[in-house]
């Protein structure tokens, strides 16, 4: 059967109804990306245990699907998405402590996942402090800064892959800069293994990184942070800023005056506007620097 089937089968919508599941049908995705754009998802489906996420996974081969956090790394098409898109709620929020380990389910906040780590004078995720999002998709994305990231704190994962359910240890999975070899993979549940905190310094670094972003970056207005990768050498936020591009406006998406790196949404931005801008950023800085530029952000296409 052809991938990207759009009606979904009637048996499917109530037997993911009788698990539990949520399904929103037409659902503007303008609502779930921190950037505020987005079309309609054909169907947006919330689940909120394992067992829906199996019986989902077995039966929706034949349907484009993503599986979607809180949305602060997306950049969805003006068209939506025509398939499924998938969130992972309710025991997938979990957070377990058990001495130095965390058990955190895929669609928990990181930022709770830090706070009860502090709370447990656990340490080692302070370079988490102040991104947004859920768990499957730090882990997914290997998410930090620019040295240091949360892959590195990572024991084990489980996954869903071919809607067979594998724990794959760390020696499993690699982590680069902004990505890990878990692509292909549906992220569940996460344990990560910190250290314990004689110290008590761990809240001075989450507070100089919290304010350094508070100067640094528009967290005033939407947008989905970094929206490209920093080339190994230098920082693309300066190369940006060193092209005079900051402030350069395309309809409603504007280079952040604050950030080079980022753009945001000044009200009415549509993806064509952000596309426009990544291009005209992506050509600047190939034709100066010589530098071919990788975006952070996912696009999403709707097709
Ligand atoms: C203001 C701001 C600051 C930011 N600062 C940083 C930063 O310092 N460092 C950094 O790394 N990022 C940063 N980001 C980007 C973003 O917060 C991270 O990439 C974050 O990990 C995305 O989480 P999310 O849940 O919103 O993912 P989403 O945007 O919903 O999804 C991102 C990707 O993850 C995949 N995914 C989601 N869940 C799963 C899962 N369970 N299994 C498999 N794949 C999954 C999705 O398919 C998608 O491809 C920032 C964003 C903002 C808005």
């Amino acid at each position: 059967m052809e991938k990207g089937r759009r009606v979904i089968n009637v048996n499917l919508i109530q037997e993911l109804s009788l698990l539990g599941c949520k399904i929103l049908k037409n659902e503007p995705l303008c609502r779930h990306s921190s950037f505020k754009i987005g079309g309609n998802a054909d169907f947006f489906v919330e689940i909120p245990n394992e067992k829906a996420l199996l019986y989902c996974l077995e039966n929706i081969s034949s349907y484009r699907y993503m599986i979607l956090g809180e949305g602060s790394n997306v950049l969805f098409s003006d068209n939506g998405y025509r398939g499924i898109i998938i969130t992972l709620t309710g025991e997938f929020k979990n957070i377990e402590v058990c001495q130095k380990e965390i058990l955190a389910g895929a669609g928990a906040s990181v930022q709770q996942v830090l706070n009860i780590a502090l709370k447990n004078n656990l340490v080692g995720l302070e370079c988490v402090a102040g991104v947004p999002g859920t768990v499957g998709a730090a882990v997914y994305g290997n998410a930090g800064s620019k040295n240091m990231w949360i892959g590195s704190f990572v024991e084990s994962v489980e996954v869903y892959k071919d809607a067979k359910k594998r724990c794959l240890s760390k020696d499993q999975i690699s982590f680069n800069y902004r990505k890990s070899s878990l692509a292909s993979c549906v992220i569940t549940r996460v344990k990560f293994l910190l250290k314990k905190d004689t110290k008590n310094d761990s809240l001075d670094v989450i507070y100089a990184n919290i304010q350094n972003r508070l100067l640094t970056q528009p967290l005033d207005m939407p947008n989905v942070g970094s929206i490209f990768k920093n080339p190994s050498v230098c920082s693309i936020g300066k190369l940006i800023e060193e092209s005079n591009l900051k402030g350069v406006q395309v309809g409603g998406a504007k280079i952040s005056d604050k950030h080079g790196n980022f753009i945001v949404n000044t009200g009415q931005a549509t993806s064509k506007d952000v596309l426009t801008l990544i291009n005209l950023i992506k050509e600047t800085i190939k034709l100066k620097f010589g530098i071919a530029l990788e975006t952070e952000v996912k696009i999403v296409n709707d097709k």
